[in-house]
């Protein structure tokens, strides 16, 4: 039977009535680790989880991830265990030192039983573009359908029923969409709320680390752990950390959603616009208060542009560390400029280096004005108008993705200049920092999708407490697609 395909909370009192102990979930953990077909792992902690089972120290029985078996994305730092972010780059880097994320785990009791997959660096979603090729979505036998990306190995791995806690990173949705692919709890919390420290930046200002569970209460527990200002990140915020759990179940009546209409209109996908039109009256029967409210179209066309000037350029300087010196891949040449240009023409995939000249292109001198700026003067305007909605709102709530999960053979990079307005919105929450958080809606066709709310700045409390009254009225938690069925 096991216990992997269960909840965080089903898994702690299991272990806290002594019915099973840490040891044998990492065991299962890893047995269907190396059993998965889904290419979700750069590295497998075998050695290494099985001797923190055995030494883990029950005094912190308490927390709810006390002998927890999780995985984490392979672009946090983990002291003397293998950390690429699936870019031949950093081939054979093993970190000196933790990200800050993976330490207030480890001190809760969590143990590491693996680094997951991830599109290389953090960039594009297909979950296609790492250096160990597609990761695929457990939920679609035939392994046609995508994952999504970038933080597709995690995503996959609690969708696959290996851990119930995959921590993921999200700079323009790559947590919350996967989340939508997968049929899981996906959340980005505020920025500066999470400590970054040890997270290799892939764009700085829209960078927050990110998690998946299977359910919103698992969600909120898990911000308790890792919220909270950290010395080493100057970023994350001083103000004070609230008990998240606390008023999940509070009622709901009276609390007002936004619908944007320009995103839901620009849904095709009949079922899934009545899924979630169906959800909506569930909610008005709770009482919430509903509202479909207008933004500009121009500004929501300009959300994907302006994310990828920002994000490229933010990438193309802070990636610029990767010279073959410092870390991972080093190719030979006689000069500094040699083996930097011989590495990072041998290390990046096309993709990076499609970026990074978009990056570099947008902070030349002679372009700077004409696209970075205007880009950040862009951003600008676009968190101005979904923080103008949210001034009347508590939260923002759209279906997450407009498809179910895309075939592997489509080419998502290839939409440039003919994208939909609902299909890369959910980046106005990084742009803006705000916590937003995806759950599963419904099913089509045996593959998932799921909604997206998303809530004033430091709000997690109240966009949990939706969140709740939105899994309550599906009913959908706990959802795993097991390889065997
Ligand atoms: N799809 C976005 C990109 O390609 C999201 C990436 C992310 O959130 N890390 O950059």
């Amino acid at each position: 039977m096991g216990y992997m395909h269960l909840g965080l909370l089903d898994i702690h009192e299991a272990l806290i009535k002594n019915k099973v102990t840490p040891l044998e979930l990492v065991l299962e953990a890893i047995e269907l680790a190396k059993k998965g077909t889904n290419n979700c792992f750069e590295y497998i902690c075998e050695k290494e989880a099985i001797e923190k089972a055995k030494k883990l120290d029950d005094s912190k029985k308490d927390n709810i991830l006390y002998g927890i078996p999780i995985v984490v994305k392979d672009n946090y730092s983990t002291k003397d265990i293998p950390t690429t972010a699936s870019s031949n780059i950093l081939k054979d880097y093993v970190p000196i030192f933790s990200s800050e994320v993976v330490n207030r785990l480890e001190e809760a009791g969590a143990i590491i039983i693996g680094k997951t997959t991830m599109d290389e660096l953090g960039m594009g979603g297909s979950g296609s573009a790492g250096h160990l090729g597609t990761t695929y979505n457990p939920w679609d036998k035939t392994k046609t359908h995508r994952i999504g990306g970038s933080s597709c190995g995690s995503a996959s791995a609690i969708a696959s029923g290996i851990v119930p806690l995959a921590i993921g990173s999200d700079t323009g949705d790559s947590v919350r969409k996967p989340a939508s692919y997968g049929a899981s709890v996906g959340l980005k919390p505020t920025w500066g709320r999470i400590s970054r420290f040890g997270l290799f930046p892939f764009a700085a200002s829209l960078d927050h680390v990110g998690y998946f569970t299977r359910s919103v209460y698992d969600s909120a527990a898990i911000l308790n752990v890792l919220a909270g200002r950290d010395e080493k990140d100057y970023s994350s915020s001083f103000k004070p950390v609230e008990d998240y759990t606390k008023k999940l179940n509070e009622p709901v009546a009276g609390k007002r959603i936004a619908v944007i209409k320009e995103i839901v209109d620009a849904i095709n996908d009949q079922d899934i616009l009545a899924t979630f039109k169906n959800n909506l009256e569930q909610l008005r029967q709770r009482g919430v208060v509903i509202d479909f409210v207008s933004i500009d179209y121009k500004l929501l066309k300009a959300i994907y542009p302006t994310y990828i000037i920002v994000s490229s350029a933010e990438a193309t300087s802070n990636n610029a560390n990767l010279d073959g010196v410092k870390f991972g891949l080093r190719e030979p040449g006689k000069t500094y400029e040699e083996i930097l240009k011989n590495t990072r023409t041998k290390g990046f995939s096309k993709l990076i280096k499609r970026r990074f000249i978009i990056g570099g292109y947008s902070l030349l001198k002679e372009n700077r004005e004409e696209l970075f700026v205007r880009a950040q003067k862009c951003r600008r305007l676009i968190v101005d108008a979904f923080n103008s909605v949210l001034d009347k709102f508590d939260a923002i709530y759209c279906p997450a993705t407009p498809t179910v999960a895309p075939l592997i053979s489509s080419n998502l990079e290839a939409f440039i200049g003919d994208y939909s307005i609902a299909d890369d919105y959910m980046a106005f929450a990084n742009m803006g920092g705000l916590p937003s958080i995806t759950l599963p809606l419904g099913f089509k066709d045996g593959l998932p999708f799921g909604g997206n709310l998303t809530a004033k700045a430091f709000d997690e409390s109240n966009l949990f407490n939706l969140a709740q009254a939105i899994e309550d009225s599906t009913g959908l938690k706990d959802l795993v697609a097991k390889e065997d069925e």
